[in-house]
């Protein structure tokens, strides 16, 4: 027996008042991207009916069902799923069925729920429920009890237009909310752990994202930039979308290398990288800015540090792995697929140059002044003639 359908079920805080049929609507197109992404040509229909989502697999995606399941765990704004088996309305076949479907699997206590949406079919819910519940209880000999809440396993029943759709196990999807309902944030992106983490968390949150990176080419390798680029192709997985503005940043670091105390090199890389990018969200329609920074991870990252960087733009800066334990990070690096890429050493452009004791209690008159013997507008204006824009 193959299932042909997945039922997606969705999170219900989201879907309260007016926003509900813009969220469900972004999340059915979401499904229909991914699973083009994953399998194309892989499903007749992606359509609401009570209470989820359905898709409707076709012949293409039954025979590559490992790809069709990869693309629903890479559909933010899914609570769980289920794989479904078509049935035709009526009552003993799907009653016989469910029992062949239950028999073989391995469980202590269960439950039938069936949701009716075709109000034509003769019998109700309840009734259903009761009648196939009792089924498979006599079925196996009295030995499995019936337990509503918690069971081990759901047999589940729909009946929508004009057939019946039973599942048994629901997976966990990733939740959030869908890709795309949330506006665009542009992540300021280095090599390392933290910042595709903290990119997947805004991500999950239903916000497009978009990326910068800044190298130091000739004085940095093309491996840097590469990195970056294989990690937006796994975080691309979530998104149908992968813009990368490259950023060439070695002429910067030398005027601030040549006009500056070097104990202010990273606040000031920092604070210009900061107005970059803040140029390139407002010119490309973005809200926020986003970073990898966690308190006191390196020394960029004391609170006094971050305070100062943070002062260089307007814009908010979003930090979501701010509280978050290097440990944890790492967990979840391995967990949405870029850890792999992030354990490989790379020369990031901050570390070039490194000064030997760099601040780490920045005083922001200080490093104002410091500024002064930069021209800013200058630096910016001549570094936006040679970004460069690459779709991954
Ligand atoms: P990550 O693990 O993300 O590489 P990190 O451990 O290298 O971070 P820092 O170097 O202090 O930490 O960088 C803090 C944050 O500043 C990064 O998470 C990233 O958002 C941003 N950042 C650092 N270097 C770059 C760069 N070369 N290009 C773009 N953003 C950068
Ligand atoms: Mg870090």
């Amino acid at each position: 027996m193959i299932p042909d359908h997945i039922l997606i079920r969705y999170g219900e805080i989201s879907l309260k008042g007016k926003n509900r049929n813009y969220f469900e609507a972004r999340l059915i197109k979401n499904i229909k991207d991914q699973l083009n992404a994953f399998s194309p040509g892989s499903f007749e229909f992606v359509k609401k009916i009570s209470g989820a989502t359905l898709v409707k697999l076709n012949k293409n995606g039954l025979s590559d069902i490992a790809e069709v399941e990869n693309a629903i765990m890479h559909t933010l704004g899914i609570v769980n799923y289920s794989f479904a088996y078509s049935v035709e309305q009526n009552f003993e076949e799907i009653k016989n069925f469910c029992w062949q479907l239950i028999k073989e699997k391995d469980f202590k206590t269960f439950r039938v729920t069936c949701q009716r949406s075709n109000k034509e079919f003769p019998m109700k819910s309840e009734e259903i429920e009761r009648e196939v519940g009792g089924f498979i209880f006599e079925k196996f000999g009295r030995k499995k009890s019936v337990k509503l809440k918690d069971p081990d396993c759901e047999c589940f029943i729909a009946i929508i237009n004009d057939y019946a759709l039973v599942s048994l196990d629901k997976k966990k999807g990733l939740g959030g909310l869908p890709v795309g309902t949330g506006g665009k944030a542009l992540v300021l992106m280095s090599g390392g752990f933290d910042s595709p983490v903290a990119a997947f968390s805004i991500l999950r949150r239903g916000v497009t994202t978009r990326f910068v990176h800044f190298h130091s080419m000739p004085y940095t390798s093309k491996a840097s930039v590469e990195k970056v680029t294989d990690l937006i192709r796994v975080l691309k997985k979530y998104q149908s979308s992968g813009v990368l503005y490259s950023v060439p940043f070695a002429d910067a670091q030398k005027e601030i290398v040549m006009n500056c105390h070097e104990s202010l090199r990273i606040i000031l890389y920092r604070r210009l990288m900061m107005q970059i990018a803040q140029r390139l969200a407002k010119r490309e329609k973005s809200l926020a800015l986003v970073t990898g920074d966690s308190i006191g991870q390196v020394a960029s990252q004391t609170l006094e540090n971050i305070f100062v960087v943070s002062h260089a733009c307007e814009m908010p800066i979003f930090r979501p792995l701010i509280g978050t334990d290097k440990e944890d990070i790492m967990d979840t690096a391995r967990k949405i697929g870029t850890y792999d890429i992030s354990k490989l050493a790379h020369d990031d452009c901050c570390t070039r140059l490194m000064p030997k004791k760099p601040e780490t209690r920045a005083n922001l008159l200080a490093v104002l002044e410091a500024e002064k013997a930069l021209d800013i507008p200058k630096i910016i204006n001549d570094i936006f003639e040679k970004i460069e824009k690459i779709k991954i």
